[in-house]
């Protein structure tokens, strides 16, 4: 019928405005590299900032002793202590603590937010066993991993920049973070050093490197996405201070905010992008990371309902709720190998509170998953093309046997495995198969919270 054809059409269309043909990719590819130049060239030089971490010393394996960790910047916030045995027993313990951060503190003020942050992290020092040893006359150190855009003028200190993904508490912006939450550690009465600041991407880097020396790059896609590599300090113009000792120093690349007349861009994107928190910013996040894929999927949902009658006379009220079709969601739908589609059939129950969805309905909707996910993954893979040509990895060297791993963490690429392979498939297809042999993307689990309390140790007041 009529509405079955209207629906298919605006299908097509999606599939049509999102394809990534292997040549517009390569375009997506240079365009980062030709960014990650100019970004480095000069301060504002670029939209991606390629922001120095000021850190120079990856873990090598041989640290000592107990450090702590904080991470804040994405769904939940954790706090974590380790005990690192050196090169021969690593990681001897670890323990975690985990909450989710109430929603109106996220867009509350920074006094009320750091308070929160400083009275888990001292509850959880509390807890302390004696198999975390810290030597007589030392402070406590902690690496604070802070995944938002930050501007460092140290390891231990850093100017917030701006907000993303869903936060928003205007006076911590321009401030000092490390500043405030030391403050905030001092009003609860903790004694504890922050050693490092760091950007999860940062972590996941040096967590990767600490299990593999190999791991030159590091990738989030999780909530939001990013990206971080090891460059070589002289390769950075806008450097100011000395060059580090290690002659290297890894970047941030901030890469969520790239943006390239070679990216597909869709009326889903631009409605999703105006009515966000960050208009204009962040658009290769926006149509790559999990906070935005399954929103993705909702427009282009509504917009079928509303046009083609895709659910019946009436458009489903549900629907209309703003980001009530969440990434896991699409991804379950997107896995859902039952004849039937009994999970997509179920998803449209819950969350939509669509009764009964016909399986013609269910195929359609498992096609818009594919089209929107295949899309983020196949960009995120050009884009981790273009780190390898900046760092001339991207072919194979004359009787070299380099090898180049890029540690990858997030919980889209943990669990979504469609979004994960295809990823890895369009790597393969853009550097070609002898190429590829060379280049592996591995899961670095939890480098924001080992990643930085292994950079706190790294780069330790003691050493
Ligand atoms: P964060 O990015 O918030 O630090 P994670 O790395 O754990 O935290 O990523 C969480 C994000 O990963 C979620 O916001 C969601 O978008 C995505 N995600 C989590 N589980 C899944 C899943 N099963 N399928 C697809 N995406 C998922
Ligand atoms: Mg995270």
């Amino acid at each position: 019928s009529g509405r079955w054809a209207k629906a298919e059409a605006i299908l097509r269309e999606l599939e049509e405005k999102c394809g990534t043909p292997t040549g517009k990719l390569r375009q997506v590819a240079d365009a980062m590299t030709v960014e990650m130049h100019a970004g480095l060239a000069s301060e504002g030089g670029s939209k991606l900032k390629m922001l120095i971490s000021y850190v120079d010393n990856l873990p090598t394996g041989d640290e000592e002793g107990v450090f702590y960790a904080l991470d804040l910047g994405g769904t939940n916030f954790r706090a974590l202590r380790v005990q690192l045995g050196g090169e021969e027993r690593r990681v001897i313990k670890r323990e975690y603590e985990e909450r989710s951060i109430p929603p109106h503190l996220m867009v509350g003020s920074s006094h009320e937010l750091f308070d929160f942050i400083a009275a888990a992290l001292a509850k959880f020092v509390a807890t302390e066993s004696e198999d975390f040893v810290l030597q007589p006359g030392r402070q406590r150190e902690l690496g604070f991993t802070f995944s938002f855009p930050v501007r460092q003028i140290s390891l231990a200190s850093g100017i917030l920049i701006k907000w993303t993904k869903g936060f928003l508490i205007e006076d911590a912006i321009g401030q000092d973070i490390v500043k405030e939450l030391t403050k905030a550690m001092e009003r609860v009465g903790l004694d504890m050093h922050v050693t490092a600041l760091v950007n999860d991407t940062v972590g996941t880097l040096a967590r990767g490197r600490y299990n593999n020396p190999d791991v030159i790059a590091a990738v989030i896609l999780g909530t939001g996405t990013n990206a971080a590599y090891v460059e070589r300090a002289n390769a950075i113009p806008k450097w100011q201070g000395l060059l580090p000792k290690s002659e290297e120093m890894v970047i941030n690349m901030e890469w969520g905010n790239f943006q390239s007349s070679h990216i597909p861009l869709t009326e889903y994107d631009q409605s999703l992008d105006a009515e966000s928190l960050n208009p204009g910013e962040q658009i290769f996040e926006k149509i790559i990371s999990g906070m935005y894929l399954g929103e993705i999927v909702r427009r282009v949902l509504c917009r079928m309902a509303e046009e083609a009658s895709f659910f019946g006379d009436d458009i489903p009220p549900k629907l209309r709720n703003p980001f009530i079709l969440r990434t896991p969601d699409i991804a379950a739908m997107h896995h859902d190998t039952s004849a039937d589609l009994k999970v997509v059939g179920s998803k449209l129950k819950d969350i939509l509170e669509i009764p009964n969805s016909s399986l013609k309905m269910r195929k359609m909707i498992v096609e818009i998953c594919d089209v929107v996910a295949t899309r983020g993954a196949r960009l995120a893979a050009a884009g981790i093309l273009g780190i390898l040509k900046k760092l001339g990895r991207d072919t194979v060297k004359e009787g070299g046997k380099q090898r180049s791993v890029i540690a990858s963490d997030g919980g889209l690429f943990e669990h979504y495995s469609e979004f994960r392979n295809c990823l890895m498939n369009t790597l393969k297809e853009l550097l070609g198969e002898e190429v590829s042999e060379s280049i592996t993307v591995e899961l670095s689990n939890d480098g924001s919270g080992i990643g930085a309390a292994l950079i706190a140790a790294s780069h330790s007041q003691y050493l």
